[in-house]
């Protein structure tokens, strides 16, 4: 892949091009970049790539005919013609949907502007889009141009060592990614969470999707309402080789309650029995109108839960008197709604086996 640069500070991105994952792309022979400057193309003495606007006001406007000429002169009819970006605070928005657009693109020319902006005639002659990076103004295109160069490149096939972690990434299935920890185990008397040691790539990938739906509910509660989100997380989870892979695919949803999101199907019964918590017990005995939880309703559960550890599913609800030990209209009058809908539900297991 191309990109040419165009702005009248190429020394901004010396050091950006020479470090790290961008330089090693270029080794390999990945990217290239071609830096152009439109004061090299300005026929006046001064070099003057800028003048005073038309109709008058502060500032001053980049120039059509260096810009026109920088670009001309850089097209060949042996090479892919470039998709020519004007970065603009008035262009449309960036966003990962626009990324892998333009990932796709072989060549792109980025055309950054100083002052208050370029001649409008030649954005229109060639500008195919203008992106902003942002709702907000900075001094020049060149800082968005390497936001853009950034993030396209991540995409590219071989750019980064570990393609799975695109997959995971904030934006990718349209929720933003759940928090990462590594050593040590401790620090500050705050723990990583223990569901990560345990070593079980189903319950990992559950309890971070659980993390990233909390994140992206509490931090950008707009990117749920988005149609399809829901199949597009069940997908991305079901990729080939992905931790759920295999398994029964179910409607995921979310359940939210004292601000915290649980993935659940599409009856309500929570996803990943890891997640179970008091928080969870407390919704389900609200929507079961049930007065409190006694011991009982907590031993129950707790039996429950050791035969669905033991054997990867909660006790079909014939055996549910045998396995636990209480009389079925026990059970009706601890859980209402009976041994599935009612005990598992509250359990945190999936919905048993004879279970209406
Ligand atoms: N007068 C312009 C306006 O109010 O829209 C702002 C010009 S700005 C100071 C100079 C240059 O910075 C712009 O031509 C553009 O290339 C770049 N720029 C500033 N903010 C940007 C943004 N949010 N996204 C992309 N480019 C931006």
């Amino acid at each position: 892949m191309i990109f040419d640069i165009y702005t009248i500070f190429p020394g901004i991105f010396t050091s950006f091009l020479a470090e790290s994952l961008l330089n090693k792309a270029q080794a390999k022979g990945l990217l290239s970049f071609n830096l152009i400057n439109p004061r090299d193309f300005s026929d006046d003495l001064h070099k003057t790539v800028d003048d005073r606007p038309y109709g008058g006001g502060p500032g001053m406007v980049m120039k059509p005919e260096p810009l026109t000429m920088a670009l001309e002169s850089s097209l060949s009819l042996f090479e892919a013609l470039p998709w020519v970006v004007h970065l603009s605070p008035s262009g449309s928005l960036l966003t990962q949907k626009k990324v892998r657009e333009l990932a796709s693109r072989p060549r792109i020319a980025l055309v950054c502007g100083r002052y208050e902006g370029i001649d409008q005639r030649f954005v229109d002659l060639f500008a195919n889009e203008e992106i902003s990076i942002g709702d907000y103004v900075i001094n020049g295109g060149e800082v968005a141009a390497m936001v853009i160069i950034e993030a396209v490149a991540r995409l590219l096939p071989g750019f980064l060592g570990k393609e799975e972690s695109l997959i995971e990434e904030s934006h990718s299935h349209g929720l933003l990614e759940h928090p990462h920890y590594t050593r040590p185990p401790s620090f500050r008397w705050r723990e990583v969470p223990k569901i990560l040691f345990s070593g079980h790539h189903a319950q990992v990938a559950a309890y971070r999707l659980a993390e990233a739906l909390e994140k992206t509910r509490s931090v950008r509660p707009e990117l749920l309402d988005r149609p399809g989100l829901e199949d597009e997380v069940a997908q991305a989870l079901s990729r080939p080789g992905a931790p759920l892979s295999g398994q029964k695919r179910k409607t995921m949803k979310t359940a939210e309650f004292q601000g915290t999101s649980f993935p659940v199907d599409d009856e309500g019964f929570l996803l990943d029995p890891e997640l179970w918590s008091p928080v969870w017990v407390e919704m389900i005995r609200q929507s079961e109108d049930i007065d409190e939880i006694t011991e009982e309703h907590v031993e129950f559960m707790m039996l429950l839960r050791e035969y669905n550890q033991e054997h990867g599913h909660p006790p079909r609800v014939r055996d549910m008197t045998m396995v636990t030990g209480f009389k079925l209209k026990f059970i009706y009058e601890l859980f209402p709604s009976g041994p599935g809908k009612g005990a598992c539900k509250m359990a945190g297991l999936s919905k048993p086996d004879g279970c209406a």
